[in-house]
């Protein structure tokens, strides 16, 4: 008898259903990840592709080390892996599940092709906390606010055991198939503009877990107060780990002893709870997954954005908005390919409520440049900042990013960190301005383009 397992955005040897039971009843097991060229440019970003590489190379030598063979082929993921089950007369296929929709689809379809030849598709979900599937309100719908929902998932997420990659031999059937080069394949849409993540980033299941320690060292025991304080490395920065899955959810949780009777810290809690947006966001791109690309609140589609923003959407996208707080997260996120989270949201409400410019713009863009770039958590962001998603920033609350500078980098540590030219940023755009022409001038007059942005949202709140 024997199996495959089929990997996506789990590439992890640990806390890996789909290897564990890959093993059992079974002679002999093959891994395979199957690049879907069109699949895999739908589904992640141009970041996003660079990191996958990596990961993909660390798995492979994490494998090899355990004298196991990682197949990386080229193909279309449907029509490929069944070419291979029939060739190589396979079994039972094994996967995590991938909880991105193209994912869905396509597992669905399998599963479906899979049944016609009678084989099996065993699929597993450590992607969530707990199935969305399962969290219904006491009316069977789904909920539309994050508190009880985090209430209730908690309740039903009884902390899974975290596995370890089996003790045991496992019997290594080789496939013959024309493996990539992911160091081509995956430059499709990488130039110089990457090499420099190298500098910032450590892709891979052990560095995960090397982030992961460190946080739990250094950060975790302040996270509540240095998590917003974007000049700090207060947060932990697993995102791009975990949209990668080489680090599950609940391997996190466990290292809390979270149902221990063990009594968490406001941190250790508040840490818990932003492991559970993700969930939410899962959650409601599960439910309603019209909101990958339209607001969850439907109103809102009727919102009138500026037409004529392109020339403003290429200097937000480039950190020329002549707003330093603004600039010096755009130059950030250019750099390193990731920003901060509380500099995601100034960026976000600059977009779209100073420069009235559709909040999809701004997702595209953090889609293809953000690492950790992932469908539910980027589109649950940028709606919530835009005033249009589940629990959202009423429409009344517009961030002023001068105010957010004062509060969160006081001493402008972060801004003089990611601006070369911070010298010829004003304090507060006003004073100098008008005599000197060598300072930049924001390309927007803040307190205008607040008010205009307040009289079209009060128009359809
Ligand atoms: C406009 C906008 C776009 C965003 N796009 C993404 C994205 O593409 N991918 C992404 O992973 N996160 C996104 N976020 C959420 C958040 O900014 C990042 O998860 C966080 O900054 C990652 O850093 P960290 O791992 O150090 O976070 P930590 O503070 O250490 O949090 C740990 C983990 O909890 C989760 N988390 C934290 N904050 C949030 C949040 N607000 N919503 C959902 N999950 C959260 C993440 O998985 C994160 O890795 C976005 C937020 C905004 C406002």
């Amino acid at each position: 008898m024997k199996s495959l397992v089929l990997f996506s955005n789990d590439l992890r040897l640990n806390d890996n259903d789909a290897i564990n039971s890959s093993i059992k009843g079974y002679d002999s097991t093959t891994f395979l990840f199957v690049f879907d060229k069109n699949l895999y440019l739908k589904t992640h970003g141009s970041a996003n592709l660079w990191w996958l590489k990596k990961s993909l190379d660390h798995l492979k030598e994490n494998l090899k080390g355990k004298k196991i063979t990682l197949h990386i082929i080229q193909g279309d993921y449907i029509k490929k892996t069944l070419e291979i089950i029939e060739k190589y007369k396979f079994d039972s296929v094994f996967i995590n599940q991938n909880k991105h929709p193209e994912f869905i689809k396509k597992e669905e379809i399998l599963k479906l092709s899979l049944k016609r030849i009678n084989i099996n598709l065993f699929a597993y979900n450590k992607a969530t906390l707990v199935d969305p599937a399962l969290i219904l309100n006491k009316t069977g719908d789904p909920y539309k606010v994050y508190s009880p929902f985090y209430k209730n998932c908690k309740l039903l997420y009884s902390q899974k055991e975290v596995l370890k990659f089996p003790s045991i031999n496992i019997r290594n059937f080789i496939i013959e198939e024309k493996e990539i080069d992911t160091s081509k394949v995956f430059s499709i849409n990488n130039n110089k503009w990457s090499e420099k993540f190298d500098k910032y980033w450590s892709p891979g299941e052990d560095n995960a877990h090397i982030s992961l320690e460190k946080f739990f060292k250094s950060s975790l025991s302040n996270y509540k107060e240095v998590r917003d304080i974007p000049s700090v490395s207060g947060t932990s920065k697993l995102s791009p780990h975990l949209r990668f899955g080489e680090i599950t959810t609940n391997q996190i949780i466990n290292h809390f002893k979270f149902h221990d009777n063990h009594a968490l810290s406001k941190h250790e809690e508040h840490f818990i709870k932003e492991l559970y947006w993700r969930e939410f966001s899962y959650y409601i791109l599960f439910h309603f997954p019209y909101v990958i690309d339209k607001p969850f609140n439907k109103k809102y589609e009727n919102f009138e954005w500026e037409v004529n923003y392109k020339d403003n959407l290429e200097k937000w996208k480039k950190g020329n908005t002549g707003i330093r707080i603004v600039d010096a997260a755009m130059n950030e996120l250019l750099e390193t390919g990731w920003m901060h989270n509380r500099t995601r949201m100034i960026t976000a409400s600059f977009l779209t409520k100073n420069l009235l410019i559709p909040w999809q713009e701004g997702e595209k863009w953090f889609r293809d440049n953000l690492l950790d770039a992932d469908i539910a958590n980027n589109v649950m962001g940028w709606q919530w900042v835009s005033g249009c998603g589940t629990d959202a920033a009423p429409y009344f609350r517009i961030f002023n990013p001068l105010l957010q500078e004062k509060k969160f980098d006081p001493d402008n540590i972060y801004t003089k960190k990611w601006l070369n030219n911070f010298d010829l940023y004003t304090d507060d755009h006003e004073t100098d301005l008008l005599t000197n022409n060598d300072l930049i001038k924001p390309i927007i007059n803040l307190s205008n383009s607040r008010n205009i942005a307040l009289e079209r949202f009060s128009k359809i709140k």
